[in-house]
């Protein structure tokens, strides 16, 4: 007989990536979300976009788990804003998608990580609004995006957390350099949330929600990160989701 390692299966939404020569469309995510997820001993589960929302509930009735992944914005008439012209692409059935996961996984509890896009579903999901472009909006003057082209791990700028946040606790650190890439971030944060880290320029770089299993969110790229801190998080979402 041998004793059987609990393996949380982690659902990992993916997004379409367009027909280019002769590829057709096809689907998938960044691999770094699925190195992680696996370093840290979780079984990851790529969710395809599926316009059948019975579908997507059989999926996600098997997951342990699941993190939201980075990607382009979040419509904005799903906070409830018209969109200005600093928008980029919107994808309204992986809005869709990841919404109503988001909102079954906030119901039940389901141990959740957002990145990035992540973050900024997470607060849409449960009520909350985005700056649709931080610079455009004159929310700071930081440019926090990749438009340089610098690598995805180069560490641009600090985060502080808030030492009692359960963030801070789970990877033992409280100042934190971290790459970023995104123009858009939480502008209201969702009453099911509270804001763990900004930026020095008062960006919000983290949020949490801590009556609940595991349901925390960044606005930096931990996947891409080969640190100790960053391996913690991600092995405290596994943990999290681990059934007893
Ligand atoms: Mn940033």
């Amino acid at each position: 007989m041998t004793a059987s390692r609990p393996l949380p299966v982690i659902g990992l939404p993916t997004l379409e990536i367009a027909s280019a020569e002769d590829k057709p469309v096809r689907l998938g995510i960044n691999r770094a979300y699925v190195k992680a997820l696996e370093a840290a001993g979780a079984a990851p589960l790529l969710i395809p976009l599926l316009d059948d929302a019975e579908l997507l509930r059989a999926i996600y009735a098997r997951l342990d788990g699941l993190v939201f992944p980075g990607g382009e914005d979040v419509a904005p008439r799903e906070y409830g804003e018209e969109p200005i012209p600093k928008v980029n692409t919107v994808d309204p059935l992986r809005d869709r998608v990841e919404l109503a996961l988001a909102r079954w996984s906030l119901r039940d509890d389901l141990p959740t990580l957002g990145i990035c896009r992540g973050q900024q579903l997470l607060n849409v999901a449960s009520g909350g609004t985005l700056y649709q472009d931080l610079r455009y909006q004159g929310a700071t003057s930081v440019d926090h995006s990749r438009r340089d082209g610098r690598p995805r791990d180069e560490l641009v700028h600090p985060v502080r957390l808030d030492p009692g946040s359960r963030l801070a606790q789970l990877i033992d650190a409280t100042n934190l350099d971290v790459n970023s890439s995104h123009h858009q971030a939480i502008k209201d944060v969702a009453p099911l949330f509270r804001v763990t880290g900004r930026s020095p320029d008062g960006v919000i770089e983290a949020i949490e929600s801590t009556d609940r299993r595991f349901l925390i969110a960044v606005q930096w790229h931990p996947e891409e990160l080969h640190l100790p801190w960053a391996s913690r998080l991600f092995q405290s979402l596994v943990q999290a989701a681990t059934r007893r």
